[in-house]
């Protein structure tokens, strides 16, 4: 095995109200895709939302999300660039079957966006300009094209805005924002802000939010930049330095 592709731990500790959180990432320093960090920023993501799921219990103000609620389901989901070409990818593993249902919901869920008059606005995102009209999204009811059946099709594979966005307030409030504030779970790291900075990186051109219904769409057209690649341990390590910003 040459060196560069042998492989190797980056490890890193974080700090917490809870107690320290020490683990480490295997990689190695040989280029591998960027797109590939997407699976570890998932664990680590999945791994410090537990930890601060548990001080939030503890601190009196624990989550009030439950299975079944779906309000967040009903917002505009940003992926960051990684995010969208690994969503690319998760969709051309489908079975034709499910493949072809995804899309269908994706056109209806399109095709709503168009009816309530927020396309314009959503696809301007893509060069640069923010959404401002997330409380309209809300009001119409417009559901992710993965909701179905009050569930998450794509629970393993969500993006990072799904796995952190976590209330202790009235899930009521997150359907209906005039009901009350709403109030987030403190997270102990933000992975999918730290995501976004290193797709930055990868895809300079990229938006730094893309809508999760127009992200196939944007990562198909640049399919030839789906497979950047950069060195696994620096990699691994702006991920780490990024998260801890
Ligand atoms: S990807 Fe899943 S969790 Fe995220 S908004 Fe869509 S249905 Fe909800």
């Amino acid at each position: 095995v040459d060196d560069d592709e042998t492989l190797v731990r980056v490890p890193f500790r974080i700090h917490t109200g809870e107690g320290v959180l020490e683990a480490s990432v295997q990689t190695t320093a040989a280029p591998i895709p960027v797109v590939s960090v997407v699976d570890a920023a998932r664990g680590l993501d999945d791994a410090l939302i537990g930890m601060a799921l548990r001080k939030a219990e503890a601190d009196g103000a624990p989550a009030t999300c439950r299975q079944g609620c779906t309000a967040c389901c009903h917002h505009p989901v940003p992926l960051s660039a990684a995010e969208a070409h690994a969503l690319v990818s998760l969709l051309d593993g489908m079975t034709p079957d499910r493949r072809a249902a995804v899309d269908q919901r994706f056109d209806e869920v399109r095709a709503q966006v168009e009816a309530a008059g927020l396309l314009g606005d959503l696809e301007a995102t893509l060069d640069g300009a923010p959404f401002e009209r997330v409380g309209a999204w809300i009001a119409a009811r417009i559901p992710c094209p993965f909701l179905d059946g009050g569930s998450c099709t794509i629970y393993q594979d969500r993006p990072l805005a799904c796995r952190e966005h976590l209330v202790s307030t009235d899930p009521a409030s997150c359907a209906d924002p005039s009901l009350g504030p709403v109030r987030s779970v403190p997270l102990l790291a933000r992975l999918a802000r730290a995501l976004t900075r290193v797709s930055a990186e990868a895809w300079p051109s990229a938006p730094s939010r893309i809508p999760l219904l127009l992200a196939p769409g944007w990562a198909r057209e640049r399919a030839d930049e789906a497979g950047v690649r950069r060195g696994g341990v620096a990699l691994l390590e702006r991920l780490l330095g990024e998260m801890k910003g």
